[in-house]
Formats: structure tokens, sequence, C-alpha cells
């Protein structure tokens, strides 16, 4: 997985911000977990890097746009980020969730310190998803029956949706 570690020698005390705009950091994991995200609008995060003793808060925002297949009828659904967040990158152990790589780490020399953040980019813009994305609030989605477009089509099919444990009940009254 991409990683992108940057020295903190070059950052002021009070701070500075840079612009990253690399796309592996978000289409490599795209790619290998096999997601169903396609990058529309280009992906870049604009951080204000405050350097500490022992690491550096990262305050950012994420923006750009992604499509995924709408939740209702699979359907491009359009979702534009803009993620913002506060994370405080630290080299205290204790402060890393089990299995997570240390986002600090002294530069070669020793003389300071330097951060990776593509994993911490990565992680807000998953954050920043919706669970079930739509391609219009108002979509109509498939039939349940017969699989009709009902955005772009209709079809015979009731238009009752039956609980499956409604037709079971009336199943055995047919029987009877
Ligand atoms: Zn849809
Ligand atoms: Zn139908």
């Amino acid at each position: 997985m991409t990683q992108i570690w940057i020295p903190l020698n070059d950052i002021p005390a009070e701070g500075k911000e840079i612009t990253i705009d690399e796309q592996s950091i978000w289409l490599e994991p795209i790619a290998e977990f096999k997601l169903p995200y396609r990058v529309v609008d280009a992906l870049s995060a604009v951080l204000h890097l405050l350097p500490q003793e022992d690491g550096c808060l990262v305050r950012g925002r994420i923006t750009g746009s992604v499509a995924a297949p709408c939740d209702r009828c699979a359907e491009d659904a359009v979702i534009t980020v803009k993620q913002k967040f506060a994370e405080l990158l630290s080299m205290q152990e204790d402060l890393l969730e089990p299995g997570q790589d240390p986002a600090v780490r002294p530069a070669k020399d020793g003389q300071w310190l330097e951060i990776e953040i593509s994993a911490l980019l990565w992680e807000e813009f998953v954050i920043s998803l919706p669970l079930k994305p739509l391609c219009n609030e108002e979509c109509k989605g498939l039939c349940p029956q017969c699989g009709t477009d009902l955005n772009t089509g209709s079809c015979d099919c009731k238009d009752e949706e039956l609980d499956p444990r409604l037709a079971v009940l009336q199943n055995l009254k047919i029987n009877k």
C-alpha cells in the first residue's frame, strides 16, 4: 500500500499547509479490496500540519467525487466527498489500535520525526462515504419481482410488495 512519509523538519512551529494530490492513496486500496468505487473528480487533501513534541496534529479536508452503485437500482450514484477531520498522530504506541502501523517514526538520522498520512487519508475517505449510496433520493429502484428498472420503465407485476410471512399465510388459505 502507498505510504507517504512527510518529514517534520520542514514544518515551522506555527504549522504549515500542504496539498496532497497523490491518487494512489485512494486508487490502490480501491483496487486491492475490489471496492465498487470509481473516482470521478480527482480526490485531493489539504492538510494543516502542526508539529507536536512526539508527533503532529493533522487537520485536513478531503474533496473530490466518486461513483458507486446505487443501493436501489445499481446505476452510478455520484458521491461528493467533503470530509473534514483532525487527528493527532503520535509516537506513543499505546494510542495505536491493534494491528495499526505507527504513523510517526524518527527520520533516518534521528534528528526529527516524520509522519505517514496515506493511512489516515484512506480512513477518512472511507468514513465519509454513505452506507447506502443513492443515484437520486427519489430512485424507484428495481422491481423486486422481475428486476425492471422502475426509473426508466414499468412492468406488469403487482404493485404491492408481498411480505414473505404473509405469502405463507396466503398459501395456507389456498391449500385449505
Ligand atoms: Zn438508483
Ligand atoms: Zn416487475
